[in-house]
């Protein structure tokens, strides 16, 4: 393996290790995901400050140590930094989800080039004016299907009946379900599920041959919104096999007392999930992933 890497990146997580260097999470299209120090980044005039930010895009020029392991950024240099992400909690906060899935999914397993492009293209459009939540079912909806784990929007799992009058999806699961067979195999069990309309399902037939941008301009009404986003929500953390802590800590949840930027740092480390992928499975633990000790 060549000791300087250099190519395209975005941070998924930053924390701070000691008292001046970051180590950073990044998602790269060649590589997945990894772990690199950017050292002296939080001295005062420390140039990798900025850039290693999270959710910046950068051209990463990487030093990968065979003996630690490891890898270090020796530059950055900036493509966006995505400012009206950084401006806006509801935008924050998305694009919080967004890298957290990808952390948790190991960047989709052996397809992180796809995710890669899925990641940046809705960063991109969150950036834009569009509506959060919009860019938000459409980046969750494309990475079940890149993940493989997308349900069959046509027709019940269980019966196989159409859904001429919508679907159910019950926590829990990864596919959705008829009225009738929802409620028999809910029978007897207090539990939440979510309720589909065919205009939401339409909507996902619908939009996905279009581009992210050209789907997030498509009017959907705020009910189908927020159980698309339920519906989403419940089925990603199915994949990763995870809770994930952007839900919880989301303005959605917290209203006024959300938390600033500094608390979505310094997060525990991620365990990895068992994503099912076609590939051989050799991708267990992300490349080099040097220990911040
Ligand atoms: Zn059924």
């Amino acid at each position: 393996m060549s000791r300087n890497l250099k190519g395209e990146v975005i941070v998924l997580k930053s924390t701070r290790l000691q008292e001046f260097h970051k180590l950073v999470h990044l998602l790269s299209p060649t590589i997945g995901v990894i772990q690199a120090i950017a050292h002296g980044a939080y001295k005062g005039k420390g140039k990798l400050g900025a850039t290693t930010e999270l959710f910046t895009c950068s051209t990463a020029y990487l030093y990968y140590d065979p003996v630690k392991k490891s890898y270090k950024i020796t530059e950055m240099e900036p493509l966006s930094f995505f400012d009206s992400i950084r401006t806006d909690l509801t935008r924050f906060y998305t694009a919080s989800l967004m890298a957290e899935v990808v952390l948790k999914s190991y960047g989709g397993g052996e397809g992180y080039d796809q995710v890669y492009r899925l990641l940046k293209d809705s960063l991109t459009v969150l950036d834009s004016a569009a509506p959060p939540e919009r860019v938000e079912i459409q980046y969750l909806w494309r990475l079940v299907g890149l993940l493989g784990f997308r349900p069959n929007t046509e027709s019940c799992s269980s019966c196989g009946r159409s859904f001429p009058g919508g679907a159910r999806y019950r926590r829990g699961g990864e596919e959705l379900l008829c009225e009738e067979c929802a409620e028999s195999l809910s029978e007897g069990i207090e539990e939440e599920s979510v309720a589909l309309s065919a205009g939401s399902l339409r909507y996902l037939a619908h939009t996905e041959a279009l581009s992210l941008r050209e789907s997030a301009a498509i009017g959907l009404e705020r009910r189908s919104e927020l159980d698309l986003l339920a519906f989403l929500h419940g089925l990603i953390q199915e994949i990763v096999e995870a809770p994930l802590l952007s839900l919880q800590a989301g303005p959605a949840s917290l209203g006024k007392g959300a938390p600033r930027r500094s608390r979505m740092e310094g997060r525990p480390a991620q365990t990895p999930p068992r994503v099912r992928t076609e590939a051989s499975g050799t991708r267990g633990e992300p490349e080099g992933g040097p220990s911040p000790e």
